[in-house]
């Protein structure tokens, strides 16, 4: 259901602490060299990534009954995010968006999007192997590509080979340039 001005202006604010929030965190993780890859490629709306948008929880969240009940409600009331399953794994907590509308794999409420949403998909770069959507239009490209490419591509390895370490490296870049992370 699309958001009213009310859901919009408390989105609004929760938007402004997510990004304050993420701002510093993102900054740590430079100063400590992440991420190692840099985002390529544009959205092509496929809508992939709406289908069962997932987050990654601390484990007093998941754990704890009072403060997980607080995070799902939230998520549900303020997001539309209503709960589908969970992996104990991660601690990861994966939903279902009623924003989304599977005929024309469009978001009801785009300008109110919650902060996880306009981010995506610069979090995976901070995974040790960023695995996209296989529909998805972004890639990542490790930050020294280029010279791990020249380097593999004066050894005496096939063809074949070199293509699939290429790509099992993160080191295959079609020329758009990185993205802002
Ligand atoms: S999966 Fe990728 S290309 Fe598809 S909508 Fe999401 S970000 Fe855009
Ligand atoms: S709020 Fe919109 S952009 Fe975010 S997951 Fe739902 S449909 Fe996608």
């Amino acid at each position: 259901m699309k958001d009213g001005w009310i859901r919009r202006v408390i989105k609004r604010v929760a938007l402004l602490r997510y990004k304050i929030d993420l701002g510093v965190m993102r900054l740590a993780l430079k100063w400590r060299g992440q991420p190692r890859f840099q985002l390529r490629g544009s959205c092509e709306g496929c809508g992939r990534c709406c289908e069962n948008p997932s987050m990654q929880v601390p484990a007093l969240v998941f754990r704890l009954k009072s403060l997980r009940w607080i995070f799902l409600s939230w998520h549900r009331i303020i997001n539309g995010f209503e709960y589908e399953s969970e992996q104990r794994q991660g601690y990861i907590f994966m939903f279902r968006c009623s924003h989304f509308d599977i005929e024309s794999r469009r978001c009801d409420s785009y300008e109110s999007r919650p902060g996880m949403c306009r981010d995506y998909p610069r979090a995976l770069l901070y995974q040790v192997r960023p695995e996209f959507f296989e529909e998805c239009n972004f890639y990542a490209v490790d930050e020294n590509a280029e010279a791990f490419r020249q380097a593999l591509d004066e050894t005496d390895l096939s063809p074949e080979k070199i293509a699939e370490l290429k790509k099992k490296l993160f080191l295959n870049d079609q020329g758009d340039g990185p993205l802002d992370v």
